[in-house]
């Protein structure tokens, strides 16, 4: 677990301990040792499984690449998490991740614990065939630990329905005769899928601000202004203005948040800028968002990179670097690339107000504190990016059952479910003086550790 992970789960865990209403009757010594135990079950992994996936390479090289599969928590339900491909994957990571999907599934209500997967590859340098080869093995390696009922993998970074297909197929082969559909969720929708699985996440990102930004106020106005709040005062200067965005990473969680911030006909909004692995489009007109997915569908997910690039689409934009993006002098920062994109090196410069956790974790604690401090409300990752994981759930539901919900009655669930979380956290938010991210962990840890109690795991 990260620090920045660990210490506000501990400030969580203090301020439940503080609440003479959170379990009454855990009294004296014994309050103290249950706290000491949820500290310990909260901050430490159940289980790391680590191997080296022997691969043959079909320029008959054969690779040894180290990969893993982090269980962290299971007090909710079977260990749930994304299996990334990536260079840059590393055991402390993984261990974070998985760490993140158990206060994400906990406090969404999703009946999951939290794991996750990493292979250390760059998958762009590997061909199909051997790609095919790596999720074959990673499944020969783990499969003890995985299944519908113990761990059910998804995709992330790097990885996709072609690789949750494959895994899936050598699951059932390998355990012939036993439950299989519920083993992987993220697989095409031929093969089990869901319905909106894959724009998920970004709908889900998209709709955590419009709740925020447009549906709570709207119902909440008159008590919102009676808040005295520094939150507060921030989301109601928005409420009913012109709000110009900026969206970091146009993969699947960004492109979809982009397209839903273009189509919205709730909030006044529009998309002023998008970046990506290479580049920052810009246009204080707003973007053409659907253009744009046009152009990144066929050119690898890259957006244009020069004039002459752009000259390819009808989009109006000015090229600029890469992380120019993020200090633009915008409304609202969506951060749907990767982690730590906002530091001390950074914060200081950044002008958004709002800002929405896309991806895990891309704000740093030094980052957070300073911009919390300032009033900006930070939607975190828990809070903002369970779609993928909700649907997952969904899907999981849908395997066990053998019946497919349309993509309609998956986007109308979703959105209920997040409501309903949003409903649990927001009035509490706006009255505490947390930030939102520890007003979410604060809930999250106590549904865990309520559970845990009842589970008689505390004594
Ligand atoms: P993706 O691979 O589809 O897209 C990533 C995007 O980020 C690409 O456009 C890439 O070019 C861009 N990018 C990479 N480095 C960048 C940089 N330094 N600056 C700007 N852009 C950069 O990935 P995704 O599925 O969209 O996931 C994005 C993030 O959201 C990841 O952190 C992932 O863990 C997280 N997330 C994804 C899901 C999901 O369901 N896809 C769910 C929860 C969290």
């Amino acid at each position: 677990m990260s620090k920045q992970t660990e210490a506000i789960v501990q400030e969580s865990l203090d301020a439940l301990f503080d609440d003479e209403s959170f379990l009454p009757e855990l009294e004296k010594e014994m309050r103290e040792q249950a706290f000491t135990s949820l500290t310990s079950i909260l901050s430490t992994p159940n289980h790391i499984n680590k191997s080296f996936l022997r691969v043959p390479l079909q320029n008959h090289e054969v690779k040894r690449i180290p990969a893993f599969r982090v269980q962290h928590n299971n007090t909710l339900g079977p260990y749930k998490g994304g299996i990334r491909f990536h260079e840059s994957v590393n055991e402390e990571e993984v261990i974070n991740l998985a760490s993140l999907m158990t206060l994400k599934n906990a406090i969404h209500d999703v009946p999951f614990g939290g794991g996750k997967g990493g292979v250390v590859i760059n998958p762009r340098e590997y061909k199909p065939k051997e790609l095919h080869a790596i999720c074959k093995k990673y499944v020969q390696y783990f499969s003890d630990v995985l299944g519908p009922e113990k761990d059910i993998p998804a995709p992330d970074m790097g990885t996709g329905d072609r690789e949750m297909d494959w895994m899936m197929g050598e699951y059932k082969s390998i355990r012939p005769g036993e439950k299989y559909r519920g083993s992987f969720t993220g697989k095409s929708i031929e093969n089990g899928g869901s319905l909106g699985r894959r724009e998920a996440t970004g709908k889900g990102v998209y709709f955590t601000f419009r709740y925020l930004i447009y549906d709570f106020i709207k119902e909440n106005n008159s008590w919102l202004s009676e808040q005295d709040n520094v939150f507060a005062k921030t989301t109601l200067d928005y409420y009913d203005k012109p709000l110009n965005i900026a969206i970091q990473g146009f993969g699947n969680v960004g492109s979809v948040a982009a397209l839903e911030a273009y189509y919205c006909k709730h909030c006044n909004n529009k998309v002023v800028a998008v970046s990506d692995r290479n580049v920052t489009l810009y246009n204080s007109e707003g973007l053409d968002i659907p253009s744009l997915i046009e152009y990144t569908s066929e050119h690898k997910g890259d957006l244009p990179k020069d004039d002459a690039e752009l000259g390819e689409t009808n989009v109006k934009a000015k090229i600029m670097n890469r992380d120019d993006l993020l200090t633009l002098d915008v409304d609202v920062l969506f951060l749907a690339a990767l982690e730590d994109q906002i530091h001390e090196d950074n914060m200081e410069a950044i002008k958004a107000r709002i800002i929405v956790e896309g991806a895990n974790a891309p704000v740093t604690s030094e980052a957070d504190q300073y911009l919390s401090d300032k009033g900006v409300v930070i939607i975190p990752d828990i809070l903002a990016n369970a779609g993928g994981v909700i649907v997952s759930y969904f899907e999981w539901i849908q395997g066990r059952e053998t019946q497919f919900y349309s993509e309609e009655e998956v986007f109308k669930r979703l959105y209920d479910k997040m409501r309903e979380t949003f409903d649990r956290v927001l009035p509490k938010f706006f009255q505490d003086p947390y930030p939102l991210r520890k007003n979410c962990y604060i809930l999250a840890v106590t549904k865990l550790s309520t559970i845990l109690y009842r589970h008689g795991k505390l004594y």
